[in-house]
């Protein structure tokens, strides 16, 4: 909540405090995002990247480093537990600390491409909790599934010819950043882009995500399922034209939940990305958080 954005942004700190808000209730285990290491950093993005970053923090105000994306004094710390956060999750999740979980962090993270930050985002934190499993924890399938109405770029940028990685993420098309089409499929056949297009409800979503996104992922075999958990497709989101409703996120979980269970031992790893509308953002994870809980049992 460090991370300030200017007023009127819809990137903001009010978003985390509905979030949490949110949870409040639920019978988690919370655990304080640790810095990430900058080894961490390195697997996803150059030195030059991460060192440029750090020159750009402002001492007070903004630093703003795209049309739509700002640093404040507290930013870069915000930045590194946010990565922590992913990193430490996937060793709990791995260790069979957790059965799952769920980092609660902002910026997000799915915009961030290996040398330019943007769409909000600095560090690309899905990438990097896939890249950790797979380099760190050794393991050999590791699929990540973006359901923000934005298309992840960054996560596809970044894992683009990593052939041990599955990115698959659907996308309300056309909308900012504009890239997504079904014909970028990766350096190995190892990203599924799904356009949506606006207006696209939930039984719409239901029926792609049966046909195309559960098959592909049973075929794969992950041994960890990382969620890019945006919930900006939700109709009441005031950046994008989806009519996606608290439901359909609670049904997209338990479906990818049920699936975890049955190829990689239940082992989910979702983080934060983008919903802009409070209520909607709050609603929407207080489901996701208590459909990754129910998995759990
Ligand atoms: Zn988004």
């Amino acid at each position: 909540m460090d991370h300030v954005t200017p007023e009127g942004h819809p990137e903001r700190v009010a978003r985390l405090e509905h979030v949490l808000h949110a949870l409040e209730g639920l019978d988690l285990h919370r655990v304080t995002a640790p810095m990430a290491a900058e080894d961490d950093l390195l697997r996803i993005h150059p030195k030059s990247y991460i060192e440029g970053l750090r020159a750009a923090l402002p001492a007070s105000g903004f630093a703003q480093i795209d049309g739509d994306t700002f640093l404040s004094p507290g930013s870069m710390e915000a930045a590194w537990r946010g990565a922590g956060a992913v990193v430490r999750a996937v060793d709990m999740v791995m260790a069979g600390d957790v059965a799952n979980a769920f980092c609660a962090l902002r910026p997000p993270g799915h915009h961030a491409e290996k040398e330019t930050a943007m769409g909000f985002c600095l560090f690309g934190n899905a990438a990097l909790a896939a890249k950790h499993a797979l380099d760190h924890h050794g393991l050999s399938h590791v699929a990540v599934v973006d359901f923000d109405v934005h298309h992840g770029n960054g996560t596809q940028d970044l894992l683009w010819d990593e052939a041990r990685a599955l990115t698959i993420t659907s996308q309300q098309m056309p909308l900012w950043p504009g890239s997504g089409r079904p014909d970028e499929t990766g350096a190995y056949d190892n990203v599924l882009n799904l356009p949506l297009a606006p207006d696209t409800g939930g039984e719409e979503m239901r029926a792609l995500y049966e046909a195309q996104v559960f098959p592909r992922l049973r075929a794969f075999k992950p041994e960890l399922i990382v969620i890019s958990a945006g919930f900006d497709a939700h109709r009441d989101d005031p950046l994008a034209a989806l009519n996606w409703e608290t439901g359909d996120f609670r049904w997209l979980t338990r479906q990818l939940c049920t699936l975890a269970a049955e190829l990689c031992g239940g082992r989910v790893v979702s983080t934060l990305e983008g919903g802009y509308d409070l209520e909607a953002l709050a609603q929407s994870t207080r489901a996701h958080v208590e459909e990754l809980m129910e998995a759990g049992k």
